[in-house]
């Protein structure tokens, strides 16, 4: 086997065997089959990667196939923004789409062949009586007075079924395969039900409808898939996945193989569909797309790479043990990602004026500035710099502790890329808030040019005061204030200041220039994406803050 198939998890080295033994005389075939009735979140990343590189590897074939078998929570708009997160994530997908719901007439057949052989009977008990008599996990079942019906009978029953001649409950389809078996969902499952509803792709067509259990394999065998991975909540369903396989004429032969992988949780982050659903309809959030949501058009919003999310995917790898990862681990591989891509540059979020007063007035200098000291080709740009500058307002204290080296009165500094400068005085308004900080400054400190006679404790970051860019920046903190929460009480844990906007922040000039989507680091500040451009004025959402960390 050649280095390239080396396995990197448990799931490749299954597939590494079943190509040793010949156990497929088609492709490596994968599969990715969301339910559309959500946005795609970060463990449907996990998922989607893993399938789809599964396939590349492999030299095999991928699908995005809707598991649309459930017209009751189904939606188009959640088809197209599945559509969009996949191709984002996958670049060389071929962008072909596949419905369950294509294969209704296919899986009615497939119903129709079990009926034949004995393997399934039409049953009249209700939904309560079937509950009752499947018994429990000490307790054997018992089986229907309908299970012996004859095959002819059963039939025509399904036949009625399916021209609308009962109400929705009335009758079922079950697969007649072992009222006690140890496990639950052996014991005769529904394989169909009737529902009255359209369905947002067949319309009227159909008033019956395959269960997810019986449907998913028969969508595996159509579509000739090998391994069909899916998370461990379906283990105790593969008795019934391979059954079903086993009983058809078509699958049996080489039947595609269901594997079992641990699902992504992350710390601080709500999961579930369901959930996110929730956070959305009752507006806690902005929307599915919300920055702060751990959904792919979130991430997408918020600046994060699909580069950075294949990465982290990579590190966290595939296992069968249930865990859950830290949050910190995600935004060091976006920081990783961006650290040698983005240009630096300096923007003031908090700002208060200083004022150099041994500085000429009216003069404006152009000072140079590195755009990313780890990756030189970036190159570098000149910046203004004059009498009156901004800085961060907490880089200046009228009292200072001990071990703060910033500004503070009698203290000097540097203004990274200009001038040292040393505090004389400050103005206060009527409440005691600094509104204005005295400095002057050092002509022959100027940076770049050798002077290295004084040391200075701190280089802290400016703007011009006239010749700046207003800018309004969007900071997130994690969705959840903490993971001791469960899914009737998890509102209570949602972080309610978990965004804060930032307005009349002071930028470089020269920002005016970039364009939407761009990403820049913001000195000390962390990595932020251009999300508007209006008048004079810009939008940037924080990607990552500096300060977050992770240690491997
Ligand atoms: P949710 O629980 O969020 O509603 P789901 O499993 O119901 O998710 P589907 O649309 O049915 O969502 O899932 C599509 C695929 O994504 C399935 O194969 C499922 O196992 C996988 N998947 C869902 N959640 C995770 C997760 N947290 N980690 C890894 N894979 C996941
Ligand atoms: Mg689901």
């Amino acid at each position: 086997m050649s280095n390239k198939n080396k396995a990197s998890n448990f799931i490749e080295k299954i597939i590494n065997d079943d190509i040793k033994n010949n156990k497929y005389s088609r492709k490596i075939h994968t599969r990715f089959p969301p339910e559309p009735n959500g946005y795609l979140h970060l463990g449907h990343v996990k998922s989607i990667l893993l399938n789809y590189g599964i396939a590349q590897k492999y030299d095999g074939i991928f699908n995005l196939r809707f598991d649309d078998t459930n017209p009751l929570k189904e939606d188009e708009k959640f088809v197209e923004s599945i559509i969009e997160d996949v191709k984002w994530l996958c670049p060389n997908w071929d962008g072909k789409v596949y419905y369950a719901s294509n294969y209704f007439g296919q899986t009615y057949n497939y119903a129709v062949e079990l009926i034949k052989k004995g393997l399934a009977y039409i049953d009249d008990l209700t939904a309560e009586e079937i509950r009752e008599y499947r018994g429990t996990l000490k307790e054997p079942g018992k089986n229907s007075p309908y299970r012996d019906r004859s095959i002819e009978e059963n039939l025509e029953l399904f036949t009625n079924m399916k021209e609308g001649k009962y109400e929705d409950g009335e009758k079922v389809l079950r697969a007649k395969i072992d009222m006690k078996n140890p496990n639950l969902n052996m014991r005769d499952p529904v394989i169909y039900r009737i529902l009255h509803e359209e369905h947002h792709n067949t319309k009227d067509e159909w008033c019956i409808y395959p269960m997810y259990d019986f449907a998913h394999p028969i969508q595996d065998g159509i579509e000739n898939i090998t391994h069909s991975l899916c998370t461990l909540e379906f283990e105790d369903h593969r008795p019934l996945y391979e059954w079903i396989l086993n009983n058809l004429e078509d699958f049996k032969e080489e039947p595609p193989k269901q594997i079992e992988f641990a699902k992504l949780y992350l710390t601080n982050t709500m999961m579930g569909k369901r959930y996110l659903k929730e956070m959305v309809e009752k507006n806690y959030v902005d929307g599915w797309d919300d920055p702060r949501m751990p959904t792919i058009s979130g991430y997408r919003n918020r600046g994060y790479t699909p580069e950075a999310l294949a990465k982290f995917c990579d590190e966290i790898g595939v296992s069968k043990a249930q865990s859950e990862v830290d949050i910190a681990m995600l935004e060091h591989e976006i920081k990783e990602d961006l650290k040698f891509s983005e240009h630096r540059t300096m923007a003031v979020l908090d700002p208060i004026k200083l004022i150099i007063t041994n500085y000429p007035e009216d003069k404006v200098e152009m000072v140079e500035a590195t755009n990313n000291p780890k990756n030189k080709e970036l190159g570098n740009r000149m910046i203004p710099f004059g009498k009156e500058v901004y800085i961060e307002r907490d880089d200046f204290m009228v009292d200072p502790p001990k071990k703060y080296y910033r500004l503070f009165p009698g203290n000097e500094v540097r203004l990274r890329h200009a001038y040292f400068v040393k505090c004389l005085d400050y103005e206060t308004d009527e409440n005691g808030n600094v509104t204005e900080i005295y400095c002057t400054y050092d002509q022959e400190t100027k940076s770049g040019s050798g002077f290295n006679k004084r040391k200075v404790k701190s280089t802290i970051h400016w703007v011009h005061a006239d010749q700046s860019v207003e800018a309004e920046v969007t900071l997130f903190e994690y969705l959840m204030i903490d993971d001791d929460y469960n899914k009737d009480n998890f509102l209570d844990k949602f972080n309610k200041d978990s965004k804060e906007v930032l307005k009349n922040c002071k930028l470089e000039k020269n920002m005016k220039e970039r364009d939407l989507e761009e990403r820049f680091q913001f000195l000390r500040h962390g990595y932020f994406i251009l999300k508007e451009k209006k008048d004079n004025l810009l939008k940037f959402n924080r990607i990552v803050s500096q300060k977050s960390s992770w240690k491997k």
